[in-house]
This record gives C-alpha cells, sequence and structure tokens, in this order.
C-alpha cells in the first residue's frame, strides 16, 4: 500500500517509517518540521536503503496538501502531526486546538475530496484521564483530561468516530499510545525534545550524558509499591510495528477500531532509573520533588485486544528500551542539532 505519513519525520513517525518500508509498503512523509528536523529522511534513507519521499507542508495548508494528495493517491494516512507538549498546551491552548484539531479537519477535508478514507490516528492513554480500571482496557470510559493537549486527543477521537458512523466508507483506527521510549537499533534516529524534556526516559538519557545535574522525580508519595508514578513504557519500534499490524486489519467496512499500544506492565519512575543503570553502566543521580501538578498515579495498558485482534504484541523488555534510548542519546548528545530544527 502508499501511506501518508504525517509527521513522519518525527519521534514516532519517523520509526514508522521504518517498519512499513520493512513490510514493503511505499511511504511519503509530510511535515513541517515546526518539531523536528530534515536531517531524519537522510537517516531514514540510509536506515532502509530507499527514497524517502518528503514533503514539507503544514497539514493546515489545504492547498499543498491537495497537490500532495495528487501527487501521490496514498490508500491510507497514518496521522501523527500535531502538537505535545502537555505543559506548553496550558499556557498555549488557541495554538493546540487550532493546530491539532485545526489541522486535522484540514486533513480529513483533504482526503475526503481525494476519496482516500483510512486513516490510523495517533490517539493517547491521557483519553483515559485517571483511568477507571487498571490494567485499562479499550472498555474503560474514556476520561477527564488535565490539559489542553489531552482534550485535543480526546475530541479528535469523537470527531473520527462522528465522521465514521456518518460515512461508513470511512475506515479509522485509534490507537492509544502508552509511553514511547527506545530509539532504533542504529542509534541514528531518536526522539529529540527541544528545551527542558517534560518526558521521563529523555531526561534521564540529558542527564546520563551530562547536559543536565540531576533528575527530578515529580512526588514519591503516591500509592504504589515504591511511591512514585507507575507508567507502561512501550519500545518505539513495537509502538511503530503496531501501526502496521492495524494498517494489515484495515479494509473496506472495517469501521471504527480503538486499540491501546502499550506493554501491559507498569514500571515505577524508581524502577526506570534502576533500569537504566543497570543496562548502561551510567549513574543517574535524582532528588525527589514535589508532585507534577495533573499526574496520575498509575496508569498501564491491558493490551490483549490488540494481540487478540490485530495478532501484535510488543516484544522488548525494559533493558532493551533503555539500552537503545541511550546508544540513540550517546551517539547524538545534542540530538539532530539545534541548528537543523524547522
Ligand atoms: P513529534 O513532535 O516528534 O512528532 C510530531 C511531528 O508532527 C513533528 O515532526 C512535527 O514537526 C509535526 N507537526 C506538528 N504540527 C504539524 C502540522 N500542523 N503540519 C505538519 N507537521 C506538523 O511527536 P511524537 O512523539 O512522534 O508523537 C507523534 C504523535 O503521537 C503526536 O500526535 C503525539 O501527540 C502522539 N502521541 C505521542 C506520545 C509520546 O509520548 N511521544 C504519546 C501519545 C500520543
Ligand atoms: N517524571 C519525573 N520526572 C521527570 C519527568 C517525568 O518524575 O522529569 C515522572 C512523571 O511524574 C510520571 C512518569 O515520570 O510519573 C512519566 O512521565 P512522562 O511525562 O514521561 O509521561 P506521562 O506523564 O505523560 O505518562
Amino acid at each position: 500500500m502508499k501511506i501518508l505519513v504525517t509527521g513522519g519525520a518525527g519521534f514516532i513517525g519517523s520509526h514508522t517509517v521504518v517498519e512499513l518500508m520493512a513490510e514493503g509498503h511505499e511511504v511519503a512523509v509530510v511535515d513541517s518540521l515546526v518539531n523536528s528536523s530534515a536531517l531524519v529522511i537522510p537517516r531514514l534513507e540510509a536506515i532502509t536503503g530507499k527514497a524517502v519521499p518528503f514533503y514539507k507542508a503544514d497539514i493546515r495548508d489545504k492547498e499543498s496538501m491537495e497537490k500532495i494528495f495528487e501527487a501521490e493517491r496514498p490508500d491510507a494516512v497514518i496521522h501523527f502531526a500535531g502538537l505535545k507538549a502537555v505543559g506548553e498546551s496550558v499556557r498555549l491552548p488557541l495554538e493546540y486546538y487550532e493546530n491539532n484539531i485545526g489541522g486535522t479537519i484540514k486533513l480529513l477535508e483533504v482526503m475526503r475530496k481525494a476519496g482516500c478514507k483510512n486513516i490510523i490516528f495517533s490517539s493517547s492513554a491521557t483519553v483515559y484521564g485517571d483511568p477507571a480500571i487498571i490494567p485499562i482496557t479499550e472498555e474503560c470510559p474514556k476520561g477527564t483530561c488535565t490539559n489542553p493537549y489531552g482534550w485535543t486527543k480526546s475530541m479528535l477521537e469523537q470527531i473520527l468516530s462522528d465522521i465514521q458512523f456518518a460515512d461508513p466508507e470511512w475506515n479509522v483506527v485509534l490507537l492509544r499510545y502508552f509511553n514511547p521510549i527506545g530509539a532504533h537499533e542504529s542509534g541514528t534516529i531518536g526522539e529529540n525534545p527541544s528545551g527542558i524534556p517534560n518526558n521521563l526516559m529523555p531526561y534521564i538519557t540529558q542527564v546520563a550524558v551530562g547536559r543536565r545535574d540531576v533528575l527530578h522525580i515529580f512526588g514519591n508519595d503516591y500509592d504504589t509499591p515504591d511511591g512514585t508514578g507507575v507508567r507502561d513504557y512501550i519500545h518505539v519500534v513495537d509502538l511503530a510495528r503496531g501501526h502496521v499490524a492495524a494498517l494489515k486489519k484495515m479494509e473496506p467496512g472495517s469501521g471504527l477500531s480503538i486499540y491501546n499500544l502499550g506493554t501491559g506492565i507498569g514500571y515505577s519512575v524508581l524502577d526506570i532509573v534502576h533500569s537504566f543503570e543497570e543496562a548502561t553502566g551510567v549513574k543517574v543521580p535524582y532528588v525527589i520533588d514535589e508532585r507534577r501538578p495533573g499526574d496520575v498515579a498509575v496508569c498501564y495498558s491491558s493490551a490483549d485486544k490488540a494481540h487478540r485482534e490485530l495478532g501484535w504484541k510488543a516484544e522488548y523488555d525494559i533493558t532493551r528500551m533503555c539500552r537503545d534510548s541511550w546508544r540513540w542519546q550517546s551517539m547524538n548528545p545534542n540530538g539532530y542539532g539545534d541548528e537543523d530544527m524547522g
């Protein structure tokens, strides 16, 4: 199949391009590079040994998107493009709603006009809010999000469901990611946060590589075995393969489907620090700080539905995730290099 990957220069999108091409799919990438580097594309070409068609375009620019659809005639879209910094979304809600929701609506209009009605959407475990059931199954009711970023995911799920309901020619897959970490085994592509990382693993690797002094652990008084927050960390390559598995199941009439993509295992912040130290031999100094507003104590998936229906499950363990995160960070201490952003 020919797949248009929006946000394909980003962390998860770039890894998904590799896995799609490994399965024989043709790919074209659209990315505005607002949070990624053009250097990703030659690196993807080095990994895959093939050309990766790339369009520097914003999904909100309908004219450019229409031209791209005309040139590429994709069978399906995997839609990663969006802004994802939780704290920033609290400061800039309008920008988040405009980019993530406005951008997706424009993309859907262009898709409909082009007659391409197959879409896989990057959703998030954040739509469960403070989850009513642990482990979280897809039947768990959606909850109250604690920030505008989360609401964009929750609202876009609703928008996509409504569009599919109104026109059954649409096939929509909502993939709710848990916590992606790790990197491609080559160490040439990986997560490249701008500024101070929000997420745990890039913060740990930046402390390990000497860019930051100490990890701040946000609270050790949660109702968890060691008091620190528990999450479901998943290797980004496993996550990428989940998209390939979802694509395989997409066929006329498959309608709307929702899957968690996680491992089903919860690790605490301290578990991750210790696993990282064991896997890499590098010490990670830390201090205990206040809880971070909006954080839940425990969030991990039931990964059974994706296993049952897609034949997919995560393969890589936490040691592998830590090693691959570290290989990427130590080979690229400054990510893709700030001068290349945008
Ligand atoms: P990322 O920032 O690395 O990738 C997103 C890409 O989208 C970037 O390359 C950015 O330049 C591009 N982009 C943003 N707005 C755009 C626009 N209007 N037009 C064109 N391109 C645009 O983030 P990621 O971690 O790879 O996440 C990919 C998707 O998965 C996002 O939608 C994110 O919200 C979602 N997600 C991520 C996580 C996570 O922990 N990383 C968890 C759950 C869901
Ligand atoms: N966390 C932390 N220090 C950091 C970043 C995160 O202690 O610098 C904790 C956070 O409180 C949560 C876990 O690590 O318990 C995962 O946080 P992350 O932001 O990576 O993912 P999310 O909160 O979105 O699940």
